[in-house]
C-alpha cells in the first residue's frame, strides 16, 4: 500500500553537514520525494511535534534539541511516498536509541546520547500511519506537496502576510 511519512533531518544533522548522506541512504527506499522544506522550529511547532512526550523527564532538552538550539536553528522537512513508505524509512533509520541502533542505519552511524541524556538521533520519521498524517499536516500546507495527499478545503484569509519588497 502507498504512504507518505515525514522525515526530519534534524539540527545536529544539518551542523554535522549530513544532508547528502542521508538522502542517498533514504533513497535505498526508491520511493519519491513529494515534498521538502528549510524550516526554522518555532517553540510552538516543536510542542506540538513532540506533543506524546509533554510528560517526559526529557522534553524541554528535546524541544530546544529540535529548534536548534544545541546547533543550527533549522530542520529539513521532507515527504516521501511510496509503497510500505513509513516501515522502510524506519527500518534505515534505525532505533531511537542511537547507541542501541544498527551500526550501518543513520542513527547508529551519526547519533550519540547527550550527556543530559537527549538522544541526538539526527533524523525524525513518523512510526504509523496516523502519526504520518498528522505530522505531515503540521508541517507542510497542502501546496507544498506536489500532490493532495488528504482532502483540502478551501479559505478565505485576509491575514497580514510578508511579500519581497
Ligand atoms: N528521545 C530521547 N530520549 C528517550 C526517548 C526519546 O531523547 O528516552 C528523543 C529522541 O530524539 C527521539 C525523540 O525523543 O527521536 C522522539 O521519541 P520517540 O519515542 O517518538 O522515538 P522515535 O519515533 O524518534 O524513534
Ligand atoms: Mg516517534
Amino acid at each position: 500500500m502507498n504512504q507518505a511519512t515525514l522525515v526530519l533531518i534534524k539540527p545536529d544533522g544539518l551542523k554535522k553537514s549530513l544532508t547528502g548522506n542521508i538522502l542517498t541512504r533514504l533513497s535505498e527506499t526508491k520511493l519519491d520525494i513529494v515534498g521538502a522544506r528549510i524550516v526554522k522550529v518555532s517553540r510552538d511547532l516543536a510542542q506540538k511535534h513532540y506533543a506524546m512526550l509533554k510528560d517526559k523527564p526529557f522534553f524541554e532538552d528535546l524541544l530546544k534539541y529540535l529548534m536548534g538550539e544545541y546547533h543550527k536553528k533549522k530542520v529539513m522537512a521532507l515527504v516521501y511516498y511510496g509503497e510500505d513508505a513509513i516501515q522502510k524509512v524506519r527500518d534505515i533509520c534505525g532505533a531511537t536509541n542511537p547507541e542501541e541502533a544498527d551500526p550501518v542505519s543513520i542513527r547508529g552511524a551519526y547519533g550519540r546520547i547527550t550527556t543530559k541524556g537527549v538522544y541526538e538521533n539526527v533524523i525524525h520519521a513518523s512510526a504509523n500511519p496516523e502519526e504520518s498524517e498528522r505530522e505531515i499536516k503540521l508541517w507542510f500546507s497542502p501546496d507544498e506537496i506536489i500532490f493532495d495527499l488528504y482532502n483540502t478545503t478551501a479559505v478565505k484569509k485576509s491575514i497580514e502576510t510578508r511579500v519581497w519588497a
